[in-house]
């Protein structure tokens, strides 16, 4: 019988969820819903030094902002729990202990110390040390002291960890749902630390022994764990559960903007976009760190731009949303080699989704902007100034940018459009248009417009020339929407007001 799929994100509470990893829980998402199976969330906290409050809540939110909602796993539930590696420690301890029985790990009692010194002996050699085939026979470990002193230390409390004991020249090959087949050889692996004396499985151990006790079918997660991949293997086999152990894929790295080396923080801070897709505070150092939740991104459109990290359709498609995403995401089609980040890609996506709101769904998102500033237009008003302005919008609040005349009269006046279009007889022709603005009855832009024109054409005056100095007088820049909507829009009397106001200001 086909085994009901099942996969998991599985992130370290070591610090906010990094983009890349948002990306990770995406595919795993997506397959998983593919092929009608579970997504489930594991945290794994075995690493206790390396644990930072609030990173566990801080995934959470993340994964729900971008409409990733686990299955099962911490925060939902589930009949695999608990799903917290730290509240399953008891669970890990006979996996260590079996390998022992059987000739696949053994104890070290080397002290921190001990290994630092040896460390900078070998550097002094311009060699690195490791705890491998080569070094482990003259290292204190249970290979090394008798049983009875093994079991002395033991018994007396010493500290010590159990570390894998890697077979000698094996190669280890898999067939990566990516990369294709790759293939290690066990002279290059050292012996990895499973287990220590405080009863906390290491990463390796808690990982297989959990993926294996949630029926995990497929592990799909960074290229970073790639190395780790033949450890792994060898530990479903040497505990006797590899038959039905899971599928591994390795996607590829999120790289930089220029296109070498790993996308990181202080990309993002150098060039100003965020790598995580909240704010997050440091809890130590009190630091902020951008997100793209509060930089003004829609998560559809975070989401749209994470999926082509890496993947593509085949087709020139660009635009999906969850469901087309779920409908053609193919694991196959991940490329092996990294991908690069584009900031402006992700910010031309967020136009995308913008331009596709309704004007009625985006006054909604920006009323509460215009709020904050003590702005409270009528929702049918925002609708249709938000309609006239959208086009030139990236972020919600960008309307503010461009519309921000409709709300309230401008502050300046460029100061390169006086130079160019305001002349000597500028006042005097801006007068009477106030007056002939003043006469007009019906104040729409359809009649405020033809009326307008047809002065125009009586007096003989270009329209350019007329023109410009209005808008300058209503917007105060020679950009904007259409000069008689905003007329409209404004109102008569702000209109005359704002006229009059610029001629004061402009002459003086
Ligand atoms: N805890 C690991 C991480 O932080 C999980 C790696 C894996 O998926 O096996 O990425």
């Amino acid at each position: 019988m086909e085994r009901k799929v099942r996969v998991r994100f599985a992130p370290s509470p070591t610090g906010p969820l990094h983009m890349g990893g948002v990306r990770t829980a995406l595919f795993n998402y997506l397959f998983a819903k593919k092929h009608g199976g579970d997504f489930l969330l594991r945290i794994e906290d075995t690493d206790q030094n390396r644990f930072v409050p609030g990173a566990e809540e801080y995934i959470i939110e993340a994964l729900k902002w971008c409409g990733l909602v686990p299955d099962e796993g911490v925060g939902v539930g589930g009949n695999f729990g608990p799903y917290r590696q730290s509240e399953r420690k008891p669970m890990y301890k006979k996996y260590a202990d079996s390998l022992i029985e059987n000739g696949f790990a053994y104890y070290a009692f080397d002290s921190a110390e001990e290994l630092d010194g040896l460390r900078k002996e070998f550097e002094l050699r311009k060699e690195v040390f490791s705890y491998d085939l080569h070094t482990r026979n003259n290292l204190k470990n249970s290979l090394t002291l008798s049983p009875e002193e093994v079991s002395e230390r033991l018994q007396s409390g010493q500290s010590y960890v159990i570390r894998f004991k890697m077979p000698e020249n094996r190669d280890i090959v898999e067939e990566d749902l990516i990369r294709g087949r790759v293939s290690f050889n066990t002279n290059q692996l050292d012996d990895k630390v499973l287990f220590k004396s405080d009863g906390m499985p290491t990463y390796h151990l808690a990982n297989v022994v959990d993926d294996h006790l949630m029926q995990i079918t497929h592990v799909i997660r960074g290229e970073e764990w790639l190395p780790s991949m033949p450890l792994h293997i060898l530990l479903y086999e040497s505990l006797g559960i590899s038959e039905n152990r899971p599928r591994f894929s390795h996607l590829p790295l999120i790289l930089k903007p220029e296109g070498k080396g790993k996308l990181s923080k202080r990309d993002g801070d150098k060039m100003g976009f965020p790598v995580f897709p909240l704010l997050w505070k440091d809890p130590e150092t009190s630091e902020f760190s951008r997100g793209y939740r509060e930089d003004g991104y829609f998560p559809d459109a975070f989401i749209n731009m994470l999926a082509l990290l890496g993947w593509s359709p085949g087709t020139e498609q660009e635009f999906f949303s969850m469901d087309e995403l779920i409908e053609i995401f193919d694991l196959s089609r991940v490329v092996k080699s990294g991908a690069r980040f584009d900031p402006e890609k992700a910010k031309w996506f967020n136009r995308h989704y913008l331009q596709q709101k309704s004007p009625a769904e985006l006054a909604g998102l920006f009323m509460p902007v215009l709020n904050e500033k003590g702005i409270s237009p009528e929702i049918h008003q925002l609708e249709k100034i938000v309609g006239m302005i959208q086009e030139r919008c990236e972020f919600v609040k960008d309307l503010w940018e461009q519309g921000h005349f409709f709300f309230q009269a401008p502050k300046s006046y460029d100061e390169k459009t006086i130079q160019k279009k305001w002349k000597p007889d500028t006042n005097e022709k801006l007068e009477s248009i106030a007056e002939l603005f003043e006469s007009i009855s019906d104040w729409k832009a359809e009649s405020i417009k033809e009326t307008f024109s047809a002065f125009m054409t009586q007096k003989e005056w270009g329209f350019g020339v007329v023109m410009v100095p209005i808008r300058l007088a209503l917007v105060g820049s020679s950009s904007g929407p259409d000069l008689f909507d905003i007329c409209e829009l404004i109102g008569k009397a702000e209109t005359i007001g704002r006229i009059r106001t610029a001629c004061e200001k402009i002459n003086g």
